[in-house]
């Protein structure tokens, strides 16, 4: 099987231009944050077993979840936030490691940006940090979003500290510079990521 290669960093920090462009190299990219929202899509026995648990109000009138309803009723109340996790994070994990069994590349991604507050990075082989100064942080997810710098840093606080995200990271890649430097890096971690049995050195 592919070793796997945990990617992480904070909001704006690059992990989706620097994932897309080790897709584009051929290495097989999983979304943890897609995978959640995979095992509920109608259909899955997850999305049967919430509605059994919230009632049909949890339910968009095409038959889809609700999020902000769903969020809305954990909100505030732990034990019901528990019977959630429960319920959805094997699914998530497992539903991850089908996909990260399909690839063919000798490494796979999964792109997390809680990697380290959910423990996942637990079950990768290695970690890979995306880290930018919080100034072009701030801007750049501004920039993006459209939104205001100070709601922006608003996010920041909740999010795992810099300093812990780094003290898993393997490997750090400073994205302060600009997308063409960017995809440099990402090519020369590629080339040594080959090189790498089981993820170590
Ligand atoms: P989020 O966690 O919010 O999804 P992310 O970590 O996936 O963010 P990206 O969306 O990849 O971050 O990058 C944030 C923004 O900054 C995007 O608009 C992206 O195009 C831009 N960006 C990323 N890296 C650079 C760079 N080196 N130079 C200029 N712009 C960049």
């Amino acid at each position: 099987r592919p070793w796997i290669l945990g990617l992480t960093g904070g909001i704006g920090s690059g992990k989706t231009a620097v994932a897309d462009h080790f897709a584009s190299l051929g290495v097989h990219v999983v979304d943890a944050d897609q995978a959640a929202r995979w095992v509920v899509e109608p259909g899955r026995p997850a999305l049967a077993q919430i509605v059994a648990h919230f009632g049909e109000g949890i339910l968009l009138p095409g038959g889809g979840l609700n999020r902000p309803a769903l969020r809305e009723r954990i909100f505030d109340n732990p034990a019901e936030r528990q019977w959630l996790e429960q319920l959805l994070h094997p699914l998530i994990r497992a539903e991850v490691a089908q996909h990260l069994a399909l690839a063919e590349s000798p490494y796979a991604i999964m792109v997390s940006p809680l990697l380290i507050e959910s423990g996942q990075y637990r079950q990768v082989d290695r970690v890979l940090v995306v880290d930018v100064p919080e100034s072009l942080q701030v801007a750049r997810t501004a920039a993006r979003d459209q939104t205001s710098e100070e709601q922006v840093r608003s996010i920041l606080k909740v999010q795992a500290a810099r300093e812990e995200r780094l003290k898993h990271a393997d490997d750090v890649l400073v994205n302060d510079r600009d997308l063409a430097w960017l995809k440099g890096e990402v090519e020369r971690l590629h080339r040594f990521y080959l090189t790498l049995r089981g993820g170590r050195e």
